[in-house]
């Protein structure tokens, strides 16, 4: 179950800037996710409801910011954001794609009180 251990890792993070900071709980967590990670928000919130029982970031609402997948071209270089599922290059028409974003998932901020 990959989104579970995930969570569990925004969740260690969750906690470990909530004790750093000296509060009393987590309100917000502000992630980034690629679209090729894989990962569902609904998922993520629904582990993270689970996981955060009886900890500070007990009830904190995760929100998400999705950023697109991003392709490099390894026959001429061009970095391209592919629409839908169609991957060739735009610049040369070679379908020879390196993946450069898209595939992050990042805690962008953490709102505590
Ligand atoms: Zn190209």
């Amino acid at each position: 179950m990959h989104e579970l251990s995930v969570t569990q890792s925004i969740l260690d993070i969750a906690l470990a800037h909530a004790r750093q900071a000296g509060a009393t709980r987590v309100l917000r967590i502000n992630l980034v996710i690629g679209e090729l990670s894989g990962l569902v928000g609904e998922y993520l919130q629904f582990y993270f409801d689970f996981l955060s029982r009886e900890t500070l970031a007990e009830g904190a609402e995760l929100t998400f910011q999705n950023v697109p997948a991003r392709l490099r071209c390894l026959h001429c270089g061009t970095e391209y954001e592919p629409e839908s599922a169609d991957w060739t290059c735009p610049q040369c028409g070679a379908l020879q794609p390196a993946i450069v974003g898209g595939r992050e998932l990042l805690v962008e901020s953490i709102e505590v009180e």
